[in-house]
């Protein structure tokens, strides 16, 4: 039997609450597929904060235990008690980066999902989506015009002027085409690679590369677009689409779109990878897309949902028991399917049951 070690770092707000759901389909799942998942729990964020009186969001534990593991499940960080602490402590820049930083997650897995159940929730005109879609939005996440060096204000003949830097490297354009193409080709066998190589010399060599790249997934039908236009053909219909792969700045940009036309946060997940190691697996971050939802926290009423498949990312990405990640994606489907809803994504509609976290939780693990 397979042994495995995560991390679990539940977090603040609803954190806690959608973690606790997720657990319990780990634990479900590991038994019904015949494998074992040890799960270390530490603090991060402002329950760190709290804990550590107010000297930091990561502590040395916390960390330690990250590296003892082969994977982090993290909740989410952050709420109103700590958002006038010094920036470098606060939950999110102090944790989070850090965090990113310290394993060189690289890799950001956005899947932008509507279910085509849920398409009254998307902005998008529902002729548009009539069976919904499912995007995945790879963004590199180390590079770019975010850390590119020179970073500074100065003054040029006496007038104020601010510099960023755009740099990508080969290597890093490498790696994360990799990731895209392997991506796309376990889903539907199809890239879009995002850039402005009309006007950016490193959009360019993106480009170059990413064509260099393609030559060993012969079965992966690659496109280009350039970021202005992809902004515009994600809305005008997302359905085209399978894995899309982008910079930095234009993934930021980009897989917030495609969170806004999927309908509700809490029910995308997202996973931060580093590099495979010898095995194949990718040590990786896997957390919600949205944050800690202060205005529902404490009610019993977050969605689930975002953990849970954060949940499925991991298995599939860094413990490679893809047959548990397919079987707790196909629970959540069904969930949907069925009517249950939270209040996220609950319309009224006929056949819709609103129901708590535990209960959606619960109706996930019922259908595994
Ligand atoms: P948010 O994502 O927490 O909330 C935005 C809206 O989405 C809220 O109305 C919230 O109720 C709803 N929502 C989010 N997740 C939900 C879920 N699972 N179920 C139902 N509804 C859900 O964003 P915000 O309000 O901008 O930020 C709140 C706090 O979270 C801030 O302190 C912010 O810094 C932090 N934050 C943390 C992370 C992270 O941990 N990675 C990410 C974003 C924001």
């Amino acid at each position: 039997m397979s042994k495995h070690r995560i991390a679990v770092l539940p977090g603040d707000g609803i954190g806690p609450e959608v973690m606790k759901e997720a657990l319990r389909v780990l634990e479900s799942v590991a038994g019904k597929q015949g494998f074992e998942v040890v799960t270390d729990e530490y603090l991060v964020g402002g329950a760190a904060l709290d804990a550590s009186g107010n000297t930091t969001p990561l502590p040395t534990e916390t960390l330690q235990g990250c590296e003892d593991s082969q994977a982090i499940l993290f909740g989410s960080v952050g709420g109103p008690k700590w958002e006038d602490l010094p920036p470098d402590i606060q939950p999110e820049r102090g944790a989070l980066l850090p965090l990113r930083k310290h394993f060189g997650l690289f890799a950001n897995l956005r899947p932008g999902v509507c279910h085509a159940a849920l398409k009254d929730a998307s902005p998008v005109k529902n002729s548009l989506i009539p069976e919904g879609f499912d995007v995945l939005c790879v963004r590199e996440l180390t590079g770019g015009i975010y850390f590119g060096t020179p970073k500074e204000r100065r003054e040029e003949n006496g007038e104020e002027v601010a510099i960023d830097t755009m740099v990508y490297r080969r290597s890093e354009i490498e790696r994360i085409a990799h990731v895209a193409f392997q991506a796309a080709k376990g889903r539907r066998g199809k890239l879009c690679s995002v850039d402005k190589a009309n006007v950016l010399q490193n959009s360019r060599l993106w480009r170059e590369v990413v064509v260099e790249v393609s030559r060993e997934y012969p079965d992966v039908e690659l496109s280009h677009l350039y970021v202005d236009n992809a902004a515009m053909q994600l809305i005008r219909y997302a359905p085209d689409y399978d894995v899309i792969v982008t910079g930095n700045l234009f993934g930021d940009i980009l897989s917030d779109e495609m969170a806004m036309i999927s309908g509700s946060l809490g029910m995308l997940p997202s996973a931060s990878l580093g590099s495979p190691s010898e095995g194949g697996c990718n040590f990786g971050l896997y957390e919600p897309s949205g944050g800690s939802a202060p205005d529902i926290a404490g009610q019993g009423i977050a969605n689930p949902i975002a953990q849970v498949l954060s949940l499925a990312m991991l298995l599939r990405y860094s413990l490679a028991e893809e047959a548990a990640a397919v079987s707790i994606e196909c629970a959540v489907e069904k969930s949907i399917e069925d009517g249950f809803r939270t209040g996220d994504i609950f319309s009224g509609a006929a056949g819709e049951k609103l129901v708590n976290t535990s209960e959606m939780g619960q109706a996930i693990l019922d259908r595994l």
